[in-house]
C-alpha cells in the first residue's frame, strides 16, 4: 500500500460505500487517514457493575450469560442479554439490531459501553456499544474518534476502515519537517501524530497530535503562498514596469476631491503608490468594509498610473457595479483628461471592437467592466495597473490573461474582512492595506432581529416610514448559490406576496441575475430615482450599491447567511445622511444562531464580525465555502494567534536561507501535494 493507492484497493467494502466515501473526498488511503475525527469521546474508564451510576456513560468489562432475541407485542425485535462481572450483574437490550445475537454469544467476553438505567426496578443498560476483548480496543474502552457521518457512513463504520488502514499507511509518510523545527516548537513527531488524532492514548496525546498536524496545516498554506510570492518576483523581476509617480499632480488629484481623505485610506494610497514605483509588480489586497472609501483610492492609484501614460484596467464581478464604477471613476477621472470606456457583457460588437481599437493604440486610458474585458483577443497597448474589485469572484485564469499583458500592478479589493494574521496566512503572496475607520459623518445602521410574531408590526413600520419621510427599502430573499434556478422564483414569489397583500398602497419591484442587462439597470435608475419604493433582490447585487435614499433593509431568513455577507447587505443602506435600518427576519429558535444574529445589532466593523463569526462557526460557514477563497481548514483554528504565529517564525526560518525550500525536499514535496481550496 502507499498513499496514493485507491482506497477500493485497501478496504473491503461495496460500491455504495465507496461512493459515499467519494462524496467526503476519500479517494486514496491517504484521503482515508486526512479524515480526522470531529470529536472524541472517553470512555477509557472501565468500571465494575457495582460501582455503576445511573446515567453516566462508563465501560465496563464481562462476560454474557445468555442472549436471546425476543419480539415485542409491537412486533419489533428485542436482544435482551445478561452480563456480569466478579461485581455484580446488569440486564442489557438492543432495540432492532437481531444481528447481535450471532455476534455476541454466552460465554463472551466483552466490553460494554453506555448509560445505566433502572427499568423495570432492575438496572439495565439499553443500546450499548460493544466489543470483543482484543488486544486493542476501537470502539470501547479507550478514547473513541467521532467522525463526521454522512447518510450512509456511521462514524463506527468510518473508525473501522481507518483503523485497518491507519498502520500500513503510516509506515508510508516520512518525516518532512527538519528536526531543528519540530524540536524548537515542540512538535510531535508526524507517524505519532496520525496515530494519536485518530487513536489517542490519552486526551494530552490529541492536544499534541493536533497541534501538530494544525500547524502543517497552516504552514503548508503560508509557505505556498510565499513560494508563489517569490515565484512572480523572480520572473518579473526588472520587468521595468515601475511607474514614475508624480506626488505634486497626486496632491492636487486629492485636493481637488469633494472630501478628505480619512487616515486609512491615507495610508493605503502611500503603501500603494510606494509599490508601483518599484520594478517587480505590486500584488496587494485592500480590505476595508463597504463604504469605506476604497473606490476613491483605486482611482488614485489609476491616476497615478495613467499620468505616467500607462493604462489601468479595473475589473467588477457584476455588471451593476462595473456601470457604477464607471461612473464614479469618470466623475473623478475624465476632469483630468483621462479617458474612460466601460466593457461588460452587454457591450455591442461593434462597440468592443472600437475599445479593443483603443486600447491597443493606447487612446483609452481606463477601461472599466466585468470579467468581458479580460479576453485573450483584448491587446493594451501598455497596461501598467490592474484593479480588480472582489477578486476571489475572479479564477486563476483570468489572473493569467492579465499577466500576460506583462505583469501589471495588481490592486484587488475586497470588502470580505479577514482579521490581519489570518489575511496573512492565506494571501502570503499579497500585500496588505486595511481601511479600518469610515469617513466621518456615517450613521450606524440600527439593526433588530425581528421573529415571525412581530412581522405584521415591522411592515406597518416601514410602510410609515415610506409614506411619511419618502424613504426606500430593499428586501432581501435567502438564496445561497446565484446559479440556483429558484433564486428567479424565490425572488417572484416575494414580490407577488409584498406587491398583492402587504404593500399593495407601494410600488413595489424586483431585479435578480438571470434579468437583462437592459432591465436591471432600468430598475435600478427607477430605484434610484425614487419611483420603486420597495426593491425585492437576492444577493446577487452584493455589495457597493449606492442609493442614499434606501434607509430600510429587510433580510428574510437571516440565519441562514453568514456574518460576512449580513454585513455586507446592510453596507447597502446607511449611504446618506438620514438614520438606516435593518431588520433581520428568522425563523430560527436555535441559541447559537439568535447570539450570531445578535451580534449584528452590536458590532459595526466587519473586521470584528469576522472575528465573532470565526470563532463561533468556523471559516467555511462564516465566508460561505464557494464565495471566500478562504481555506477549509480541517484542524488548525483561524483564531488560534499563537499557533499562527508560530507558523510565520517558523516559515521564515525554514525560507530563510533557502528561499525556494530546496533544502528540504521533503517537505516541499509534502507541499507539492497538499491541496487547499485557497486558489480556485
Ligand atoms: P467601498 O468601495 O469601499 O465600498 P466606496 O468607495 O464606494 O466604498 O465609497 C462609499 C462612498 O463614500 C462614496 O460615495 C464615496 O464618494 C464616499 N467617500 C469615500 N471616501 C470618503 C471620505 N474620505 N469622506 C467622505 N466620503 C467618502
Ligand atoms: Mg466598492
Amino acid at each position: 500500500m502507499n498513499l496514493d493507492s485507491p482506497i477500493k484497493k485497501v478496504i473491503r467494502t461495496t460500491g455504495r460505500h465507496l461512493r459515499l466515501l467519494e462524496k467526503l473526498n476519500i479517494k486514496t488511503a491517504g484521503d482515508l487517514i486526512n479524515y480526522f475525527p470531529r470529536s472524541y469521546s472517553d470512555s477509557s474508564e472501565v468500571i465494575e457493575l457495582a460501582y455503576a451510576k445511573i446515567n453516566q456513560l462508563s465501560t465496563f468489562k464481562g462476560r454474557i450469560s445468555s442472549i436471546t432475541n425476543i419480539r415485542t407485542k409491537t412486533g419489533k425485535i428485542l436482544t435482551k442479554a445478561v452480563f456480569s462481572d466478579k461485581s455484580g450483574m446488569i440486564e442489557v437490550v438492543w432495540f432492532n439490531q437481531p444481528f447481535i445475537t450471532r455476534i455476541l454469544k454466552e460465554g463472551s467476553v466483552i466490553f460494554l459501553s453506555g448509560k445505566p438505567k433502572i427499568i423495570n426496578h432492575r438496572l439495565t443498560l439499553s443500546n450499548p456499544s460493544y466489543e470483543q476483548v482484543k488486544p486493542e480496543q476501537l470502539h470501547t474502552a479507550r478514547i473513541i474518534p467521532i467522525y463526521h457521518e454522512t447518510e450512509g457512513l456511521s462514524s463506527k463504520w468510518l473508525r473501522e476502515k481507518i483503523a485497518a488502514v491507519l498502520e500500513p499507511a503510516i509506515q508510508e509518510i516520512e518525516e518532512y519537517l527538519p528536526e531543528t523545527i519540530i524540536r524548537k516548537y515542540n512538535l510531535m513527531p508526524i507517524k505519532q501524530a496520525y496515530k494519536e488524532i485518530h487513536f489517542p492514548q490519552n486526551e494530552f496525546t490529541i492536544d499534541s497530535a493536533r497541534k501538530r498536524l494544525g500547524f502543517d496545516e497552516l504552514l503548508f498554506i503560508h509557505i505556498k503562498s510565499l513560494l508563489s510570492k517569490q515565484k512572480t518576483i523572480s520572473r518579473t523581476i526588472n520587468t521595468s514596469r515601475a511607474i514614475n509617480v508624480n506626488y505634486d499632480e497626486i496632491k492636487r488629484f486629492i485636493a481637488g476631491l469633494a472630501f478628505m481623505l480619512t487616515k486609512a485610506q491615507k495610508i493605503s494610497t502611500a503603501q500603494i503608490l510606494r509599490d508601483m514605483q518599484k520594478d517587480f509588480p505590486m500584488s496587494r489586497l485592500m480590505q476595508g468594509d463597504v463604504g469605506c472609501g476604497k473606490t476613491v483610492v483605486a482611482a488614485i492609484a489609476a491616476f497615478a498610473a495613467i499620468k505616467d501614460k500607462w493604462q489601468a484596467v479595473f475589473m467588477a464581478p457584476t455588471e451593476i457595479l462595473a456601470n457604477q464604477h464607471n461612473k464614479t471613476l469618470r466623475k473623478l477621472l475624465e476632469p483630468h483628461r483621462i479617458v474612460c470606456e466601460l466593457l461588460t457583457g452587454s457591450t455591442s460588437a461593434k462597440e468592443r471592437r472600437k475599445i479593443s481599437q483603443g486600447l491597443t493604440n493606447g487612446d483609452i486610458h481606463l477601461i472599466i467592466g466585468t470579467h468581458a474585458l479580460i479576453q485573450p483577443n483584448i491587446k493594451f497597448r501598455h497596461l501598467g495597473l490592474a484593479v480588480i474589485d472582489e477578486q476571489h469572484k475572479f479564477g486563476v485564469r483570468q489572473r493569467e490573461i492579465l499577466n500576460s499583458h506583462g505583469y501589471p500592478h495588481v490592486l484587488n479589493l475586497s470588502a470580505t474582512p479577514i482579521p490581519r494574521t489570518l489575511a496573512l496566512t492565506i494571501y502570503g503572496d499579497q500585500d496588505l492595506s486595511i481601511i479600518d475607520e469610515m469617513p466621518p459623518g456615517r450613521k450606524q445602521i440600527i439593526t433588530r432581529i425581528v421573529p415571525e410574531s412581530k412581522r405584521a408590526d415591522a411592515y406597518n413600520w416601514i410602510r410609515k416610514q415610506i409614506q411619511q419621510r419618502n424613504e426606500q427599502a430593499f428586501v432581501i430573499c435567502p438564496l445561497i448559490d446565484e446559479s440556483d434556478k429558484l433564486e428567479l422564483k424565490a425572488v417572484e414569489k416575494e414580490y407577488e406576496r409584498l406587491t398583492n397583500v402587504v404593500f399593495p398602497d407601494l410600488s413595489v419591484s424586483f431585479v435578480h441575475g438571470r434579468l437583462s442587462q437592459e432591465n436591471k439597470d432600468k430598475i435600478m435608475d427607477d430605484f434610484k430615482a425614487n419611483r420603486i419604493n420597495i426593491l425585492v433582490s437576492t444577493s446577487v447585487i452584493e455589495v457597493g450599491i449606492d442609493i442614499p435614499n434606501a434607509t430600510i433593509m429587510i433580510i428574510e431568513g437571516a440565519e441562514r447567511f453568514g456574518l460576512a455577507q449580513l454585513h455586507q447587505f446592510r453596507g447597502r443602506i446607511g449611504r446618506g445622511e438620514s438614520q438606516s435600518y435593518c431588520f433581520l427576519f428568522t425563523n430560527t429558535w436555535s441559541e447559537q444562531g439568535i447570539r450570531r444574529l445578535h451580534s449584528l445589532t452590536r458590532f459595526h466593523s466587519g473586521f470584528k464580525l469576522a472575528e465573532i463569526d470565526l470563532s463561533m462557526r468556523g471559516p467555511g460557514e462564516f465566508f460561505g465555502v464557494k464565495q471566500s477563497g478562504i481555506p477549509d481548514l480541517k484542524l488548525a483554528s483561524l483564531t488560534d494567534s499563537h499557533l499562527i504565529a508560530q507558523v510565520h517564525e517558523a516559515a521564515k526560518e525554514l525560507m530563510a536561507a533557502n528561499p525556494d525550500l530546496n533544502n528540504f525536499p521533503k517537505l516541499k514535496n509534502r507541499i507539492g501535494q497538499f491541496s487547499d481550496i485557497t486558489r480556485n
